[in-house]
Parts: structure tokens; sequence; C-alpha cells
């Protein structure tokens, strides 16, 4: 039943349903220290081509998930995917309806980041999308995202992430829930603070009987380079040093406790552990 576009596990009672979102095209324009030629190496050994290589050039198709889990009786989704951004994003709707979800369904939606690929299909024509959710995400990116001082002061390119964020967090304003690190969000799931990416970049640890998974979120944006290099930063990472040491910090955990862990910017299935390769690390997909 699993497709490109989805693939469910089961974590004790909870089930995990990784959904696409689409993808959208990118090049080493997006890391500000890696070049053409070493991104193209790395998409090389992995064996990954954009089936659009001119656009732009030297490009590769950036996977954006979100994640339905259903706990208890109830659904909820981690992150809404994006609207807008790009015509090959916007699909998690409709894959979420190929794997038997309807937004209606959604109790709540859990926001790992107010960043556009994660939040901006929460909202359209000022109207929350997930009609019946309340809206959860961490207290200090909702604290970043509003602060007039910060959005008066941002450069002009990163205006529309300010005017994306606030125009899901209006369409959620009458039901939104603050949360910080290692609070309860649903049965079986917990907040864990990952800051560096945003402010208030959080993952989610679902447990269940003696099985975890975590959701680390964007500890990873780009696996052929990341994994092998955990100081590649992106210039989308508000604080890359900050981003960088959370990186570091999280695949020496889960290597060391064989944690199980998906994220949104990993290849579907987008699950499956990291090992210790050489003075590096190396991602184990499970499909
Ligand atoms: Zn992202």
């Amino acid at each position: 039943m699993n497709s490109k576009h989805y693939h469910k596990v089961q974590v004790g009672d909870v089930s995990v349903t990784m959904v696409s979102d689409g993808f959208f095209p990118a090049n080493s324009d997006i890391f500000p220290d890696v070049d053409a030629d070493r991104l193209k190496a790395a998409l090389d050994v992995a064996g990954v081509h954009s089936d659009a290589p001119e656009e732009p050039p030297g490009g590769y198709e950036s996977a954006v998930n979100g994640f339905i889990i259903e706990t208890g009786g109830k659904v909820h989704l981690i992150d809404a995917g994006s609207a807008g951004m790009s015509p090959t994003l916007g699909k998690l709707t409709q894959n979420m309806a190929a794997a038997g979800y309807h937004p209606d369904q959604v109790e709540s939606l859990i926001a790992t980041h107010l960043h556009p690929d994660h939040i901006g299909g929460a909202a359209a024509d000022g109207k929350a999308v997930f009609a019946n959710a309340e809206m959860v995400l961490a207290a200090a990116d909702h604290g970043f995202w509003t602060n007039e001082d910060i959005i008066n002061g941002a450069p002009d390119d990163a205006k529309p992430y300010f005017m994306m964020a606030n125009a899901a967090l209006v369409a959620y304003s009458d039901r939104l829930r603050l949360i910080g690190d290692n609070d309860v969000v649903c049965l079986g799931v917990t907040s864990i603070a990952l800051p560096g990416h945003t402010p208030g970049h959080t993952g989610f640890m679902v447990s269940s009987g003696n099985e975890t998974l975590m959701i680390w979120a964007d500890i990873v944006h780009q696996q052929d380079l990341q994994f092998d290099d955990p100081t590649v930063s992106l210039i989308f990472d508000i604080d890359a040093e900050q981003a960088m040491r959370t990186r570091q910090r999280v695949f020496d955990q889960v290597a060391t406790d064989n944690q199980r862990i998906a994220g949104c910017h990993l290849r579907i299935p987008a699950v499956g552990h990291v090992e210790r390769a050489n003075e590096s690390f190396r991602f184990v997909s499970e499909g």
C-alpha cells in the first residue's frame, strides 16, 4: 500500500505516515560553502538526478514531507507542506487522500517551524485548510516570526517568509497552542527543542510500548551531503552555527542510541537509522 508519495510505519500503537508535499528544485546556491562540483559529486555517488536538470542548472529535487500521526483514535498532522512556492509542491492533501486521510480529520496541526515549506499549506485564501485543527507550535518560533522589530529589520527577500508565517498564524489565531521543550503534544508524542535552523525549530519523539521514532524536522536538508559532512549549512538557517551544533549533537545521539528517525527533507520513505561511518555518519533508509 505504500507508494513513492507516502510511507506508513507503526510505532507501537501509533501509526506514522510520511506524506510527500512534492519537491522544490534546488541547486548548490542554497549551501553557502558547497559549490556545484561538490554537490554534483555527492548526487552522483547517491545516483540522484533531477528530472528537470536545467531548472535550476546542476539541480536536484529537494523533498518536502509532512507526517500524519494516528494515535488514540485521533489524527494529527506534523507540518502542512507548502503552497504556491513551486508547481512541484503543494501536493500534501492530495497525497494524504491517497493514504486514506482527509484534512477535516486533523485534530491538531503541529508545526516543526514556521518556514513556508512547512506551514505554507496551512491556510488558503485566509482560511484554515485543516478546518477542525488547532495549531501547535513552539513559543520560540511564534515569538520570532511575530516580532515587529525583527519583521521591520528583515531584508526584503526575507519579508515573504514573515508574511507567510503570519498568514498561517492568523488563520488559526483562535486555536493556537504554544509549546516548549519536552511537552506532550498528543498521546505518545513529545516535543524536542532543536534550535538553530529557526529559533523554535522543533522535532517530535513518538513513543509507544517499547518503540520510538524521532521526527527530527529539518536536521538534514540534503541527505547526500549532510550525513557525510554535518558542517554543511543552508542559507535558510537563521543561526547556522547553532544549527550545525544541533545537527552534530543529534547525529551523535541517534547513532549511539540506534534511534529510528524520520525527516522533513529526506526522500520518501524518509525513515531509517543513522550509522557512524569513518569520521562521519551515514543514513540507512528503510526502503
Ligand atoms: Zn524545511
